[in-house]
């Protein structure tokens, strides 16, 4: 259907192309990109991210409105935890005719332009002489940007014990007799200084 090129990530809009106001609806898995993440948190590679988009062609290039729905996997920040969800995402995009113009419009800029395009949305060229959209930089930006820096299994999640390991969500009374370690002599430090502060009031 519309994979016409070797790029797995290539939708053909050759019919839209040049053509201002038509339309075209995409429904597709696409393979997700390399780099999105890491072990911890992100998309593996390979697995199946859906989109369902609108491309609209106007006078000076397409319009890609998408939504995107990617198998994002994490571990919890605080208990470790592996969590698996789904990441929803809408992405509006620009794929311009004349990328040229665009960045030589945009002059001085060019040095930053890694930031700016995060500022001013996506914007993208089009492949193959402007009849392929390759949506596979678009994914990897989007999905990177939307990578949480800190998950949680749930928002009070008790975490791990920090002397022992154990999960505390799991063992809600798990406790450390505190009379049979390193913590009971801070503990019976602790005592005598009240105790003299106490004593010398
Ligand atoms: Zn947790
Ligand atoms: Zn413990």
């Amino acid at each position: 259907m519309d994979k016409t090129t070797s790029s797995p990530w290539a939708i053909s809009v050759a019919q839209l192309a040049q053509h201002a106001g038509q339309s075209k609806a995409i429904d597709i898995d696409f393979p997700a990109p390399s780099g999105i993440g890491d072990d911890i948190v992100g998309v593996r590679e390979g697995d199946l991210i859906h989109m369902q988009a609108n491309i609209d062609s106007i006078v000076d290039g397409l319009i890609l409105n998408a939504h995107v729905s990617a198998p994002m996997h994490a571990v919890c920040t605080r208990c470790l935890k592996p969590l698996s969800n789904s990441k929803e995402l809408d992405i509006v995009a620009f794929y311009p005719y004349d990328m040229k113009e665009i960045d030589e419009s945009e002059g001085d800029l060019e040095i930053v332009a890694g930031e700016d395009e995060a500022d001013d949305g996506n914007t993208y060229p089009l492949a193959a002489g402007g009849t392929v959209l390759d949506v596979e930089t678009l994914l990897r930006d989007n999905l990177v940007e939307s990578i949480p820096l800190k998950v949680l299994c749930k928002p009070d999640c008790k975490g791990l014990c920090s002397q022992c390991g154990v999960n505390l969500n799991e063992n809600p009374d798990h406790h450390h007799d505190t009379s049979d370690d390193r913590w009971a002599i801070l503990e019976d430090l602790k005592a005598q200084l009240e105790h003299k502060e106490e004593t010398t009031k």
